[in-house]
């Protein structure tokens, strides 16, 4: 999912939050909304199901009137496919209304769930984002400020979320302890009372906001009417930044860990091409996930690039429909083979990961018919060998095709010459940082947080 929050009286903030929600379109193409605050302390809410250009136009932003606001938009990880699932969620509380915009993935919501219906909880939905949200509009009930109150709920949380939470005084932002999901803040017009969040800096980048820093991990932020406040609630914070944001989730000109994500998805091909080198004529990119990597390939084996498979702009991205058989009629709309580029050609075909490998057979087939003698596949990405609990949708374990099949199987399964993954050093090591702290459980099952039991059985073979 996509989160973003503003702050900044006197400007169109449902119109800047629209388009921040623009740029952060590729994290979620399921559902969008905005919340807006009044300075009657009026909370103003659309949200519907669909793309930002669809939920949204004009006479609905104009609707939306205030100084701050947040807006989501979401791919579903738990919950299903509804409008009440869409976010912002808004909770009535004895401060007035809060609305609450959430990436990630709560691990323990069978017991966190349980317990707020004891405490007499309203669950409308099926959402850990809504029981985030409950949480911290009982501690408000209790008497707690609003940073209190928020505190509170977050010691009973478990799991991945990075938030923007709008309240009639000011927007606050958080992490988890181990920062799981991105969130950055901005600040616009170089005016410290107007600040953004937002899930990556493109969505920064797109309202002429600066980037100015990290959400840290367990950090806390407060912006309103004084500025900003920063508050760190949490004793035990390690960062886990989610490494498959910087792979292939988040867009290529966000900046992460200093560099943009371009940057990095080049160097993974370069590496990839230094470990896994083939004879072959031309190096292509599976649009437009793969493409860096593709060019990075190239660069160090000194092997042409070429475009050879184009994509249709305006499909989403196919990983994003819920269902399997969507998922596979999906790819026929999506790319299509350019057959003077390959007639007579081996290729070697470089793409960010292979999760079902029910994609990679499918385009491999296409480049055959399209002329191609042999098709290699290298892979910037370590293979995926279980699944996500923190909020990407990689599927039960049994889905992935990499968890049972070793890669000479896979090799043979999506009917390629060659098959080669990036090693997990050469990943992290790209990230110029200490691998301790990234998460990297879907390609090593070392989970950095806990995981109930039967969660863990819901997913693991
Ligand atoms: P596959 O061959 O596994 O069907 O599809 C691989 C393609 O799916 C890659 O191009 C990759 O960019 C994309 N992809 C990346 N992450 C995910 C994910 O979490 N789920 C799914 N289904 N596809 C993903
Ligand atoms: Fe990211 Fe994989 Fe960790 Fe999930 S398990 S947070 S996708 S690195
Ligand atoms: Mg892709």
């Amino acid at each position: 999912c996509g989160v973003f929050g503003i702050y900044a009286p006197g400007e169109d903030v449902a119109k800047m939050t629209y388009f921040g929600l623009y740029a952060l379109q590729h994290r979620g193409q399921e559902s969008a909304g905005i919340a807006t605050f009044d300075s009657k302390a009026q909370v103003h809410l659309h949200k519907g199901m669909g793309l930002v250009s669809q939920v949204f136009n004009e006479t609905i932003l104009d609707e939306l009137p205030g100084h701050l606001a947040v807006g989501h938009t979401r791919y579903s990880t738990t919950g299903t496919s509804r409008v009440v699932n869409a976010q912002p969620v808004i909770v009535p509380t004895r401060l007035g209304p809060l609305a609450l915009t959430h990436n990630g993935n709560l691990v323990n919501t069978a017991i966190l769930g349980q317990e707020l219906i004891e405490q007499k909880c309203n669950l409308l939905t099926t959402t850990d984002s809504e029981m985030i949200a409950l949480a911290i509009g009982l501690e408000v009930d209790k008497g707690k400020d609003w940073l209190d109150a928020t505190i509170s709920a977050f010691h009973r949380c478990k799991g991945a979320y990075s938030l923007a939470i709008a309240t009639p005084k000011g927007i606050m932002g958080a992490r988890d302890p181990n920062g799981i999901r991105p969130l950055v803040i901005g600040i616009l017009k170089g005016n410290p009372t107007r600040y953004v969040l937002a899930s990556e800096t493109c969505g920064l980048d797109i309202i002429g906001a600066e980037y100015l820093r990290d959400v840290e991990p367990g950090e806390l932020v407060w912006i309103g009417e004084e500025g900003l406040a920063s508050f760190h609630w949490s004793q035990k914070s390690q960062r886990k930044l989610c490494i498959f944001e910087m792979i292939y989730f988040a867009r290529p000109d966000s900046i992460m860990c200093n560099e943009s994500l371009y940057s990095y998805r080049l160097q993974l091909g370069r590496l990839l091409a230094q470990e896994s080198p083939a004879d072959v004529d031309i190096v292509i990119g599976v649009p437009d996930s793969g493409i860096p990597a593709a060019i990075g390939y190239s660069q160090a084996s000194g092997i042409p690039y070429a475009e050879g498979l184009i994509k249709n702009r305006y499909v989403g991205r196919t990983f994003i429909q819920p269902t399997q058989h969507m998922r596979e009629s999906g790819i026929k709309m999506k790319l299509n083979p350019l057959k003077d580029v390959l007639v007579g050609k081996r290729v070697l075909m470089v793409d960010d990961s292979i999760v079902r490998g029910t994609t990679s057979r499918k385009i491999v087939k296409a480049l055959r018919d399209a002329g191609a003698t042999e098709v290699h596949m290298r892979i910037s990405s370590p293979p995926v060998t279980h699944p996500c609990f923190y909020g990407i949708d990689t599927d039960s374990q049994d889905q992935l095709i990499a968890a049972t099949k070793s890669v000479a199987e896979i090799e043979s399964q999506i009917e390629v010459d060659s098959l080669a993954y990036l090693s997990w050093e050469g990943m992290l090591v790209a990230t110029g940082e200490d691998p301790n702290r990234f998460c990297s459980a879907c390609f090593t099952g070392d989970y950095p947080i806990q995981i109930p039991d039967p969660v863990k059985r819901s997913k693991l073979i």
